[in-house]
């Protein structure tokens, strides 16, 4: 009696003890799951293509999840045409362009030109922290102030306000990307030149998605195709694309 006792016993115990590594098992696995978040914002549906695009794709292949934030649809740029009707075509495009590069798009709807005005900037850089927060991402990438369009200053300047609301442990690392500097950037903040490889090949694809604005953006196309062949160069490989860690 005592035997089987003992028995059932340890079998209990053993059922007991399988439970718990079952358990521990199943919590690695879900730590195992939490991706590393990268979040990148821009102020137009494109520039997240020509700032970062190569990154990007690189970073999902690697198994992170990078989330863009679009400030505005920049129907500007097509003043012949219905503002919803540049939304719908500009919603499509960069919807394209992320599924080439493996992203998820976020889009703001703010008018160009008024990201930073009373109304706007306090509830936008709420929004942004809002999604830091639920993201803890590890990475943000954003404009540079040193890039001359005000639209892309403003972003900048928004996302840095937004920073220095988190909480110092959940503080991610923030660097700025080129657009429309065709020069290097005069800041003195470290540089991450990331080897983007074959990934480069992705970031055309993304660009070519953007068929409303070819005309529009043949100039930052250009010079980021350069800017990506000069940074390669520098670090022995093909393509590469160059970042400064401001914060
Ligand atoms: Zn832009």
């Amino acid at each position: 009696m005592s035997k089987k006792e003992g028995g059932v016993k340890s079998k209990a115990k053993s059922k007991a003890k399988s439970k718990t590594s079952s358990k521990i098992k199943k919590k690695a696995k879900k730590v195992r799951k939490v991706k590393e978040n990268v979040i990148v914002l821009g102020a137009h549906s494109d520039d997240f293509v020509l700032g970062a695009g190569a990154t990007i794709a690189k970073y999902v292949k690697e198994g992170k999840k990078v989330t863009c934030i679009i400030f505005s649809y920049g129907e500007m740029s097509h003043p012949w045409l219905k503002e919803e009707e540049v939304q719908k075509m500009r919603i499509e495009e960069a919807h394209q362009a992320a599924k080439v590069l493996g992203c998820k798009t976020i889009f703001f709807d703010l008018k160009e030109g008024k990201f930073s005005n009373e109304t706007n900037g306090e509830k936008t850089v709420k929004k942004i922290l809002n999604i830091i927060k639920k993201k803890n991402p590890t990475k943000i990438f954003t404009h540079s102030i040193e890039d001359p369009h005000p639209d892309h200053q403003a972003v900048n300047k928004i996302t840095l306000e937004a920073y220095d609301q988190i909480e110092d442990k959940l503080k991610p690392e923030v660097y700025v990307y080129s657009v429309w500097n065709p020069v290097e950037f005069k800041t003195r903040a470290p540089a991450l030149l990331v080897d983007v490889g074959n990934n480069f090949n992705k970031k055309i694809e993304a660009m070519k998605k953007f068929e409303s604005q070819k005309v529009h953006t043949l100039y930052p196309r250009l010079i980021s195709f350069f800017r990506d062949i000069k940074t390669g160069i520098r670090i022995r490989k093909k393509f590469a694309e160059k970042f400064y860690r401001v914060r």
